[in-house]
C-alpha cells in the first residue's frame, strides 16, 4: 500500500503532521505539501515558472517534499515524475477549517485530492469544520478510521473515487455518527474590505465565505450542525446535463 498525503495550509501546518501520524503503519507514505499556505487556491497549476522542492530535515515534518506551488502542483508532480509508482491512495489535509458547499470549488484542500482523483487514483480529502486545530487528534482518529476503511473500498471497486469529509472539532468526533452527504450551497462572499494603505492607494481584503444558504436535510452543513461527521462523494462534470436540450433548442437548432 502506497499512501501520498498533501494539503493546502503548508507543510509546517499541524494539521499535516497529524494526518501523516494518524496514517502510521498503513504502508509507504510520501507527502508532498505546499512551501506557504495555499488555501483557496482551488485546482491551480503554476505554468509560468518552474517549482524547487526540498525536503525537510527535521522536526514532525522531516522527509516531507516541499514544493514552492499549490496544492495542485504538489500532487501533479508527485504522480507525473517524482513517486516511482502511483500511489493507491491519495490524501488532503487536515484543513484548518470546513470546506463545504461552494467551498469545495475553492478549496486548494479538495483540489489537492481532486487532482489525484482526475490521474486515476482513490482520493479522501479532510477538513476540521472549525478553524485553530482544535481537538485535531480526535479529527486525526477519524480521519484514520476512514482510511481504513476506504482501503477496504479501494481493494472491492479500484476505480477512482473523490470523497470530501468535514470533522466537527470535538473531543469525541471519533464516536460522533458519519452520514453521507450532498454539497449544500452558500450566500455570496462577504463584501471586500478596503483599506488605504501607508501610499494613500486602496486595496482589497477578499472577504470571509458567505454562510450556508442551502443547509436542509441530507446536506453536508446540516450534517456538520447537527455533531456528525459529513462525507461527500464528489464528482468533476461542471455539465448541466438537464438544460442541454434547452440550450440545443435555443441556440443550434434551426
Ligand atoms: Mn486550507
Amino acid at each position: 500500500m502506497r499512501i501520498l498525503i498533501a494539503n493546502d495550509d503548508g507543510y509546517l501546518a499541524p494539521g499535516l503532521a497529524a494526518l501523516v501520524k494518524a496514517c502510521e503503519g498503513l504502508g509507504d507514505i510520501d507527502v508532498v505539501a505546499p512551501e506557504s499556505n495555499a488555501s483557496g487556491t482551488s485546482n491551480a497549476l503554476t505554468l509560468h515558472r518552474p517549482l524547487n522542492l526540498f525536503t525537510a530535515a527535521a522536526g514532525e515534518q522531516r522527509g516531507f517534499r516541499v514544493v514552492n506551488g499549490t496544492p495542485s502542483d504538489c500532487v501533479h508532480v508527485a504522480l507525473t515524475g517524482l513517486l516511482d509508482r502511483k500511489p493507491d491512495l491519495v490524501l488532503s489535509g487536515i484543513n484548518n477549517g470546513a470546506n463545504m458547499g461552494d467551498d469545495t470549488l475553492y478549496s486548494g484542500t479538495v483540489a489537492a485530492a481532486m487532482e489525484g482523483y482526475l490521474f486515476g487514483v482513490p482520493a479522501i480529502a479532510f477538513s476540521q469544520a472549525e478553524k485553530g486545530w482544535a481537538e485535531l487528534d480526535a479529527a486525526a482518529r477519524v480521519a484514520r478510521d476512514i482510511v481504513d476503511r476506504a482501503l477496504a473500498a479501494v481493494r472491492e471497486r479500484p476505480g477512482p473515487w473523490l470523497l470530501n469529509v468535514n470533522i466537527p472539532n470535538r473531543a469525541d468526533a471519533a464516536t460522533l455518527p458519519r452520514v453521507i452527504t450532498r454539497l449544500g450551497r452558500r450566500h455570496a462572499s462577504e463584501p471586500v474590505i478596503r483599506q488605504i494603505n501607508p501610499r494613500g492607494e486602496a486595496i482589497y481584503w477578499i472577504g470571509p465565505a458567505g454562510s450556508a444558504r442551502e443547509a436542509g436535510e441530507g446536506t453536508d452543513f446540516f450534517a456538520v450542525s447537527q455533531g456528525r461527521v459529513s462525507i461527500t462523494p464528489l464528482q468533476v462534470d461542471l455539465t448541466d446535463h438537464a438544460s442541454l436540450p434547452l440550450w440545443h433548442q435555443a441556440l443550434v437548432a434551426s
